[in-house]
Parts: C-alpha cells; structure tokens; sequence
C-alpha cells in the first residue's frame, strides 16, 4: 500500500472517530505503532500479534460490532475457502498434533464426509483462483463450512491464518483509486457503514508485508487437511 494511501485511511480515522480538539483515539495510534513494527517484523507470529492488535484498537473503537466471540457466519460459507500459506498450515497443523486421539478421529471423520467427495472440485476452483460465478454456483448447490469449525466455534483460534484474523476488522483497498471497502460479511459491513465513515485499517499494507514473511505454495485449507487426516 503507498505511503499516501495510508496516511489518508490514518486522516480518516483521526477526523472520523476523534472529536475536535481531543487527543488521537486508540485506533489512530495502533495504527501509527504498527505501521512503524510490521516492516521489521521478522516472523509470521509477531505479525499476527500486530494484526490482533490492530483488531482489538477496532473492537474498542466499535463496541456495538457483530464480530465477536460466539459468531462464526464467515467460517461457516464459501469466504472460508481462501489461500493458507506453509508457514500458517504448520502452525495449525502442530495444534493438530496436539490434540486426543478422539477429537483428531472425529475431525477426520467428519471431513472425509463432509469434504471428501468434493476434493476434486475445490482443486478445480483454486486453480481458477475461485473465479467467483463458478464458485458461486458450485457452493450454492453444496454450502461450504470449514474443516476446522467445530461446534460453531474455530477449533485452530490461536493458531488461525490471517485471512480470519483480519475479516470483519480491515478494510480492502481493490484499486488504488478505490474507496476501501469492509473487508467482512453482510452484517459486519451493514454495521460499519450505518456510521457515517468507514474508518478501518486497510488489509493492503498487512497484507503485503505477511507475504514477505511467508514462502511456498500456498493451498486452501482441505487440501492441506488431506496431507494430514
Ligand atoms: S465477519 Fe461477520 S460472520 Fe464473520 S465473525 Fe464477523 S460478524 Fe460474524
Ligand atoms: S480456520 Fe478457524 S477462523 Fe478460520 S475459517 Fe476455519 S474455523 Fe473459521
């Protein structure tokens, strides 16, 4: 993300949420903080411990959002179905290896049934880069939930890729003459844009700086669980 786009996402905040004459509110300085940490940052870890902190300067700054502990609407759709590089898959898959034999057993049983017989396709579909009027209509026909949904609730929480960390708090930036659109579900957006600006971090700059710390060829999450259940 260019320099000037972010201090223009940082203004927006600052007029936004600040009332006049106050001092800079929490979201601006996080933002601030972890614009000058994410370019030194020299692990996927401390770049996560960034972006969740950039999410809770959110969560503060808009109490009243949807997205919060006991909604899973997002990892329960097709906007589950994203890109996991190697480093993100390791990390969940030594929390896998962490877990009773039951609860491995029922993950791969449950997968097998509910992913098995979909394989195929969905190797198809990143091929295609889940080229959206495709996908829309393979998963309108079979809605897609994620492996690691369990009980409603991520089974993988601490160790989830970034893709989850960021949906619902950023905001994505398509072109760069683009207004930055909510990078989250329906109702995450409606809730945002019912305020009268749209003050969030842009997903651009993380997410370039994440690619730079991350190597190898990166694969949706089911065909990462067939190498492992
Ligand atoms: S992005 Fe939307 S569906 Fe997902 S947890 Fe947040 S509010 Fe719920
Ligand atoms: S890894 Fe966890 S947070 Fe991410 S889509 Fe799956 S269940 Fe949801």
């Amino acid at each position: 993300m260019a320099d000037e786009d972010f201090e223009e996402v940082l203004g927006r905040f600052a007029d936004a949420v600040r009332p006049a004459g106050q001092e800079a509110p929490a979201i601006a300085s996080a933002i601030e903080e972890v614009r000058e940490a994410l370019p030194r940052a020299t692990s996927l870890a401390e770049a996560f411990g960034l972006v969740d902190r950039l999410a809770e300067a959110v969560r503060e700054a808009y109490p009243q959002g949807h997205c919060k502990a006991g909604c899973s609407g997002c990892c329960d759709s097709q906007t589950a179905i994203f890109d996991v590089s190697p480093v993100e898959w390791e990390a969940i898959a030594h929390a896998l290896d962490g877990w009773e034999p039951e609860r491995k057993a029922a993950l791969a049983e449950r997968f097998r049934r509910e992913h098995g017989p979909r394989l195929k396709a969905y190797k198809g579909l990143s091929l295609i880069r889940y080229f959206e009027p495709v996908a829309d209509r393979y998963f309108a026909r079979r809605p897609y939930s994620c492996p690691l949904l369990e009980n409603g609730r991520c089974s993988v929480y601490a160790v989830r890729p970034l893709a989850c960390r960021m949906y619902g708090y950023f905001a994505i930036r398509a072109r760069f003459y683009e207004r930055p659109a909510v990078y989250g579900c329906g109702l995450q957006t409606s809730y945002y844009e019912t305020r009268d600006h749209l003050a969030l971090p842009a997903v651009n700059m993380v997410a370039a700086q994440t690619r730079r710390l991350t190597r190898g060829r990166a694969r949706i999450l089911p065909l990462w669980l067939t190498d492992r259940l």
